[in-house]
């Protein structure tokens, strides 16, 4: 029989590949190299099975004549990839009138007879196709005469007699199974899960071991990690006088293998049986580098081995499995950091909703920081801080976030918006914080000043009522269910830690507090690539100094209120190089406009009148005064540096002193001071003339000597394609693709939510380009920009920091263009250094 490759014995020289006759059968002739006891096998390969579909009939004698010693078969459908499915398998083929009278002597009439009736049911279904509802009247009497009522419907409804001849009904089962995996449905189904167009299908044969008989016969499966976590420990199920995955299903009385509080388990009863199992089990483990799940059947006391197949595993158990694959030498360390998708990572630094827990829906929307939380809804920052002082987690419902909204975000366990997408700010503020955020959830109505916010299907929920926002899919969940904790284990530990020795790109944190610096520290981030200061300033304290400043007529005046946030900004930044202990820490010059400090609304307007004491129509001619009509293209960023220079002196002096605090009780200091927004170089030149005098007056005056790194953020496409000239002034670019996407495309990151699912859809976009970065448009502008800023500068610093920092797909693009570093949210460290290393391996 093996001289023909397409239906082949399955033997341990048999000339079979997974990518000619599927996993399945690679895997059951890997288990008899390693001598386990797996009864005759046949593989048909894909061509073979593809020929049968297409209307060739099966060489049905030629398989048969490979099970000498006779008895009924089973097939079992054996894709390339276990994942992508196909038919279910069909048991007991070759089942008829005259077998059903040997096995009664043999098992007992009413074995025999449970074998057939099921039988005939597969067959009619799967095979003749018949509805499933003809076997609805068969009664529960006895299972001799649930037998006949079954070959009874079978005949009325099939109009035939139920096939007797064995080779027919085997030559019947391919036939069906082949044109099974041709069919739209199965096509559909398994190109979700990632199977080529062209996917083929191979069948294995093999002889049946009953289950079902004298002594101890049953089957069941058998795995050495529990699939929740991976820690060791020997989990399935076993059920006496039972077939094929019987022993699985919930309303069986299956014995646990080991431990069983109910009762004896298989160990107990079947000690031998459980110990070769076990046996066989680690003998697979070592052999086939994998934790495996072996499908068995006992007979009469006596182990046969059906199948193995990879251990089903959440994200926690797959980390933990690899990890103990490399620590027993099995596997190398590397390829247990091939193993593992960075983004399930995710799923260990975040509380999940239980993936087995029902989801009451209520409304879908941006995945913008994933974990997920559950709480009371708030509809404003202060009802949250009200909430926190009464201990009741909290989330927080907004139309969008706004800077003012950070207090609140602080104390709230989740934050939903009905505007934004992946880079607005909830988004940004969220993921930095590791809080749980789902953005643009634009199919529910947000009342904010009615305090109710309505589901698609008309529910209406208000302050106080219990959702759950899981910011990992986007959804919002009415009520509280059940959530798996977060599991940063030691073998998440050893995980990061072998990430980072393998790896050859810098991944730092974009961290503002010195919470957020404690989290990249945590997660061994190599240092802040950015620090956003303006989040420093929305601090009540500080809000009310910033707005006098905004107040103020001219830069004398200016300069003396600023005088008043220098200590703050000066406190900020020693604590966050101290946390850092001499790890680079690039900060971020102010950035955003200056109306975003004022209040909006008139009663705000009203009490920042009060507090400093001027007429309402003093702060509303004000406010109009900044208002503009695109603020994210006016004056913000390097143009606020130029036209009021006292804000950038005062952050450069608090670095510098911080510098000297910082490097006088520790490891010294380099500060890395970062220009936003620029677009020409004689921004650049203006801005570090100034920086630079600010640096020698603190020298003169602390008579002590320090260095620091200048660089720009490169945002604006000119800023990309003018770095040559940029660059003669600096150590490093950091190319901000928040902003630089928003310009590129021409597209505001705070309202493209609106619209970005309907242009995803229709193919306009391939992926939301704030989330995955536009290698041919933005990514253009990044490598000219690299290019032409290294060609200038050579010793230029690159990196990137915007959130694509965190994203797998656009670390590639970075390391390929020669970054030297990406930076991203503490929380996305470990996801980015683990595709890191993949990259380098
Ligand atoms: C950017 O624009 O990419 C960036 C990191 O800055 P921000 O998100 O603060 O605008
Ligand atoms: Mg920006």
């Amino acid at each position: 029989m093996n001289t023909d490759p397409n239906v082949t014995l399955v033997t341990p020289d048999a000339p079979i590949a997974a990518a000619t006759h599927g996993g399945r059968a690679k895997c059951l002739q890997r288990l008899t190299r390693l001598n386990l006891p797996v009864p005759p096998t046949v593989a048909l390969s894909f061509p073979a099975v593809k020929e049968i579909a297409q209307g060739v009939l099966p060489d049905v004698d030629r398989i048969v004549s490979a099970f000498p010693s006779g008895g009924l078969l089973c097939v079992r459908p054996s894709s390339e990839d276990p994942d992508w499915g196909g038919p279910g398998a069909i048991l007991n083929i070759g089942m008829n009138d005259a077998c059903f009278e040997e096995l009664r002597s043999e098992l007992g009439a009413d074995a025999a007879a449970r074998i057939y009736a099921r039988f005939v049911q597969s067959y009619a279904v799967h095979v003749a196709r018949l509805d499933p509802d003809v076997f609805e009247h068969v009664t529960c009497a006895s299972p001799q005469e649930a037998l006949q009522e079954c070959l009874t419907a079978y005949e009325d409804e099939a109009e035939e007699a139920f096939p007797q001849d064995p080779a027919r009904q085997l030559s019947d089962v391919l036939k069906s199974m082949a044109r099974a995996w041709e069919g739209t449905t199965a096509r559909l189904l398994r190109q979700a899960r990632g199977a080529p167009p062209d996917a083929g299908l191979g069948l294995v044969v093999q002889r049946m071991v009953f289950g079902i008989g004298k002594g101890e016969s049953g089957s069941g499966v058998l795995q050495l990690v529990d699939t929740a976590t991976g820690a060791p420990q020997v989990t399935g199920r076993y059920l006496s006088q039972s077939q094929g995955r019987e022993a699985l299903k919930p309303e069986s009385e299956a014995l646990f293998l080991t431990h069983d509080p109910r009762g004896p388990s298989l160990q107990d009863i079947a000690p031998k049986a459980f110990g070769a199992l076990v046996e066989y089990a680690e003998l697979m483990r070592r052999k086939l580098r994998e934790e495996m799940q072996v499908e068995f059947a006992l007979d009469d006391g006596e182990v046969h081995i059906l199948d193995g197949v990879r251990v089903a595993r959440s994200a926690r158990a797959s980390v933990r499995i690899a990890v103990d694959l490399a620590a027993d030498g099995i596997i190398p360390r590397e390829e247990a950091l091939m193993r593992i998708p960075p983004r399930t990572l995710n799923e260990l630094l975040h509380r999940q909703v239980d993936p087995e827990a029902p989801r009451d829906l209520i409304g879908t929307g941006i995945a913008a920081s994933p974990g997920a939380a559950t709480g009371k809804i708030v509809f404003s920052s202060t009802e949250a801080q009200a909430s926190a002082a009464r201990g009741e987690p909290c989330i927080l419902v907004r139309r969008e976030t706004n800077p003012e909204d950070i207090r609140g975000m602080h104390v709230s366990a989740a934050v939903l918006t009905e505007k934004g997408g992946i880079t607005s700010h909830a988004a940004v503020i969220g993921r930095g914080m590791g809080l749980p955020c789902v953005v643009g959830a634009n199919d529910m109505r947000f009342q904010v000043r009615q305090k109710t916010l309505t589901a698609p299907d008309g529910r209406v929920f208000t302050q106080g009522d219990e959702i759950t926002i899981d910011g990992s899919t986007g959804q919002v969940l009415a009520g509280a269910p059940p959530l798996l904790e977060a599991a940063q284990d030691d073998a998440f530990q050893a995980i990061m830690d072998w990430a980072k020795e393998a790896s050859d790109l810098g991944i730092r944190a974009n961290a503002d507090t010195p919470v957020d610096a404690q989290t990249a520290r945590n997660f061994d981030a190599e240092g802040i690539g950015l620090c956003r200061t303006e989040h420093m300033f929305f601090e009540a304290d500080r809000l009310t100094v910033m707005r006098e400043m905004i107040f103020t007529a001219d830069p004398e005046d200016r300069r003396e209120v600023l005088e008043r946030l220098l200590p703050m900004q000066r406190a900020d930044f020693t604590e966050l190089f101290r946390i850092m202990e001499g790890k680079p820490v690039t900060i971020r010059l102010f950035d955003p406009p200056l109306h975003e400090f004022l209040p909006s609304d008139r009663s705000g307007q009203r009490e920042l009148a009060e507090a400093l004491d001027l007429p309402l129509s003093d702060v509303t001619r004000r406010v109009d005064a900044l208002r503009e009509y695109n603020p994210m293209l006016g004056m913000r960023g390097v143009r606020l540096g130029v036209t009021v220079p006292e804000i950038y002196e005062m952050q450069a002096r608090a670095i510098f002193e911080a510098t000297l605090a910082a490097s006088a009780e520790g490891d010294p200091v380099v500060p890395e001071i970062m220009i936003p927004l620029v677009s020409a170089k004689r921004e650049v030149e203006l801005v570090k003339t100034r920086v630079d005098a600010v640096a020698a007056a603190v020298r003169n005056e602390q008579e002590r000597d320090f260095t620091y790194r200048l660089g720009v953020m490169v945002e604006t496409p000119r800023a990309a394609l003018r770095a040559g000239e940029i660059a003669q002034h600096c150590a490093f670019l950091s190319f901000g693709t928040n902003d630089l996407t928003q310009m590129t495309y021409g597209l505001s990151r705070d309202d493209a939510g609106r619209f970005m699912s309907v242009y995803v859809q229709q193919g306009v976009y391939a992926e939301d380009p704030f989330h995955t970065l536009d290698i041919e448009g933005v990514g253009e502008l990044l490598k000219l920009g690299a290019e032409r800023g290294r060609a200038a500068q050579p010793g230029l610093t690159l990196s990137i920091c915007g959130e694509h920092g965190g994203n797998p797909e656009s670390i590639a693009f970075c390391r390929e263009a020669g970054f030297d570093y990406v930076s991203c949210s503490p929380f996305r460290v470990p996801v980015a250094r683990l595709a890191a290393a993949q990259l380098a391996i």
